[in-house]
């Protein structure tokens, strides 16, 4: 290989690190992301959970007063009528049995506020114990991003200074077209395999691979101009080891 593609190499193998880690870096940082929307989002289904309870619990209780009062007027009138106050007894009976159904109606209707209460009071359990889960790893996750984070950016310090150096050994014709190239394509460099080009499969003229195969000068492919560092054996030429 040249000199200039054997450098341009080098700087590509750095620069694919330096991707790696940032890679690692990002990816952390969007596991932290992610669980802190998660547990905005628990927190809202909660507090949506807590606004259709609180009516509920409201009316049981009006319903409750309701129902008091219906046995205090029933209990009254019972006595009343017990001790021959009232004037109309049969009119007094029919208020009775009102006084009776009423408070069954009343009565039906708190227990379906209770049973709708209850359930939510169920979910919002099962959601608490979700966000506590959330909770403890997004915990687990920032102490993460404390140590690996850390080690990752440190690493990623050394790199960027050994880039420096890198670069610095590159001519600088090439190193801006290498620099531009990397703008386009995290894969600057590619191989060939079959005479195809392993990252945009355009097929090159036998006399072209036999040059990239040589390296004797520096070369790019024909279609999307990535450097070409060699070539690589077709798949179905690669030796099989033989199963003795
Ligand atoms: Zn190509």
């Amino acid at each position: 290989m040249t000199e200039t593609l054997l450098l341009l190499e080098s700087l590509y193998l750095l620069d694919g690190e330096r991707d790696a880690t940032w890679d690692g870096i990002r990816e952390l940082d969007a596991q932290v992301k992610s669980t802190g929307e998660q547990i905005a989002a628990t927190q809202a289904e909660l507090g949506e959970l807590a606004e259709r309870t609180a009516p509920m619990v409201a009316e049981a209780a009006s319903v409750q007063v309701e129902i008091e009062k219906l046995a205090e007027r029933r209990s009254r009138l019972r006595g009343q009528l017990d001790r021959g106050e009232v004037p109309d007894y049969v009119a007094g009976e029919h208020q009775l049995a009102t006084y009776d159904q009423q408070a069954e109606v009343a009565e039906l209707r708190w227990m379906e506020l209770e049973e709708g209460r209850e359930q939510l009071d169920r979910k919002a359990m099962a959601v608490r114990e979700r966000l506590k889960t959330l909770q403890r790893r997004l915990v687990e996750q920032q102490r993460v991003v404390e140590q690996e984070g850390g080690r990752l950016r440190a690493e990623l310090d050394r790199l960027n200074k050994e880039r420096l150096t890198r670069k610095a050994a590159v001519p600088e014709g090439e190193l801006r077209e290498y620099e531009t190239l990397r703008r386009q394509h995290r894969d600057a460099m590619t191989r060939l395999q079959g005479g195809a080009c392993l990252a945009c499969r355009m097929v090159h003229p036998p006399q072209f691979v036999l040059e990239v195969k040589r390296g004797s000068r520096l070369l790019r492919c024909r279609s999307c101009t990535r450097y070409l560092l060699g070539t690589v054996e077709p798949e179905d030429e690669q030796p099989v080891s033989s199963p003795e």
